[in-house]
């Protein structure tokens, strides 16, 4: 598996306008994109750190993924997730390798990336997301 760098890390938070001051005012981060990823159920907002973005999670619906993982920990970091430059291969190499995964094929997570996630309890405890960026790859 070829990782270039660590893509984003997902953050579980309650209020996603309270949180994106925090990160804005007194980080001095800049929100660039705010995007509603329905099919898991969460509104995300991001920001730029050097090539490593910090993606923000608020969930819509308390039976979605971040409301019952905010239910059960609280807020905090949720998950990281990996560039990688091939995903479909990725996911069957680690698979090979015994890893349990979440998602066998790529869906499409938030910013178009073609994401899949492996199973914490195969990844030391860590929710790991793989995805690949096909938005580059087509323009080359
Ligand atoms: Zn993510």
């Amino acid at each position: 598996m070829n990782i270039s760098h660590i893509e984003h890390i997902g953050i579980a938070v309650s209020n996603l306008s309270e949180s994106i001051q925090y990160y804005e005012n007194i980080l001095g981060l800049k929100c660039y994109s705010v995007e509603e990823v329905k099919d898991q159920k969460v509104k995300t907002a991001f920001f730029m750190v050097g090539q490593t973005k910090i993606e923000l999670l608020e969930s819509t619906d308390t039976e979605g993924p971040i409301g019952k993982f905010i239910e059960k920990k609280g807020e905090g970091v949720h998950h990281i997730a990996f560039a990688v430059s091939n995903i479909e291969e990725s996911l069957m190499e680690v698979e090979s390798n015994g890893v349990l995964l979440i998602d066998k094929t790529p869906r499409k997570g938030a910013e178009g990336l073609s994401i899949a996630f492996l199973h914490p309890k195969s990844t030391k405890g860590v929710l790991t997301e793989l995805c690949e960026n096909k938005n580059i790859d087509l323009k080359g």
